[in-house]
């Protein structure tokens, strides 16, 4: 539930009501919004001390949250959420953030050619793994720590924040001692403990849709890490399986304005995760920003056909260009802008 205080609430009292939610043994999450302070506490037991809440000064009201997740619900936060990647703004009508680079980074050459070029074509963020999640073992699984140096590289020659996945709690500190955002992918959506550990850290943390999981548990996976104390969670669609073969993935265009009106957290979308093919990530892509995607997350390879992982679906530098030059009409009919380019 969500204890609303008067807008004229005093820090003492808002403090003397955590205080007295802590003493119930419940844990108080403070929402400061931009008229009035709210304080959520969730959980079967917080119900029961909704009479004592509600009496105590500056509380102005008591408000039961519906949906099984809460933090992430629009019924606890109407306003969009923007959060910052290194300084990038990505949500709530901020400009289109297209996050590019390899699936996973190989060499120093394939990591540098490939930020550069992105940068060029103006994409804003950086992606590559260092660590890739593998369905069989004897695939590549990321070149692990000099492959987080080697993005660490690529930041300094372009300035572009990066984003990499992370795979365990244990690695949480080292990953995100290099990265400027976490990403969950698809596979660890419901690791719970890793959910844990990026929530309890305090870089931004993209949030990957797992392959079998609806909306609803994609939100209650991002309320773990809001839970922990991190606000800076950004969802991502990135297709789900279904019985349909020529594809990868079935990209679920639903998710985006669904997502949207469920949730204030900014939506990104992956159309070369929810296609698998190519040439099916421009038309996606821009289907996507239709759909009010915050941004899109693309991978870029400088010759898909040698790619380690993930190349049927990489765009080369010359198709990542010409999707940039398509964004530019299809997010200004919505009156979305795009971030310039370089
Ligand atoms: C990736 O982004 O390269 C990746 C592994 O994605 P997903 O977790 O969506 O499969
Ligand atoms: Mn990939």
């Amino acid at each position: 539930m969500l204890i609303v205080m008067k807008r004229d609430a005093s820090k003492a009292e808002i403090d003397a009501v955590v205080e007295r939610i802590g003493a119930l043994g419940l844990s108080a999450i403070p929402l400061p919004g931009a008229e009035r302070t709210a304080i959520g506490t969730f959980g079967v037991a917080a119900r029961e001390y909704a009479d004592q809440l509600e009496s105590l000064p500056g509380v102005a009201e008591i408000v039961l949250v519906s949906r099984p997740f809460k933090l992430s619900s629009r019924e606890v936060r109407a306003e969009d959420t923007v959060v910052r990647i290194a300084g990038v703004p990505v949500g709530a009508g901020q400009p289109l953030a297209v996050m590019a680079g390899p699936c996973s980074v190989e060499t120093r050459e394939q990591t540098l050619a490939t930020a550069k070029a992105v940068r060029a074509a103006g994409a804003v963020l950086f992606r590559g793994g260092a660590y890739k999640p593998s369905t069989s073992p004897y695939s590549f699984r990321g070149l692990g720590p000099s492959g987080l140096e080697l993005l660490s590289e690529a930041r300094a020659a372009t300035g572009l924040p990066i984003v990499t996945e992370v795979l365990t709690p244990t690695d949480v500190e080292l990953v995100a001692s290099h990265a400027d955002c976490l990403q969950i992918g698809a596979r660890n959506m419901q690791n719970f403990s890793l959910l844990d550990a990026c929530g309890e850290q305090a870089k931004p943390v993209l949030l990957k849709r797992g392959m079998a999981a609806t909306v609803e548990e994609l939100l209650l996976s991002a309320e773990y890490i809001l839970a922990k104390g991190n606000p800076n969670v950004i969802l991502c669609e990135r297709g789900i399986r279904t019985f349909e073969k020529y594809t990868r993935n079935t990209f679920d265009i639903n998710a985006i304005p669904l997502l949207k009106k469920l949730s204030h957290l900014p939506v990104l979308a992956d159309p070369s995760h929810g296609t698998g093919k190519w040439y099916l990530v421009a038309p996606v892509a821009l289907a996507a920003v239709a759909a009010g995607a915050d941004g899109l997350l693309i991978e870029v390879h400088p010759s898909p056909d040698h790619a380690l992982k993930d190349g049927f679906q990489s765009l080369t530098f010359d198709n990542f260009e010409k999707l940039m030059a398509m964004l530019p009409a299809i997010a200004s009919a919505i009156g979305r802008p795009v971030a310039a380019a370089a």
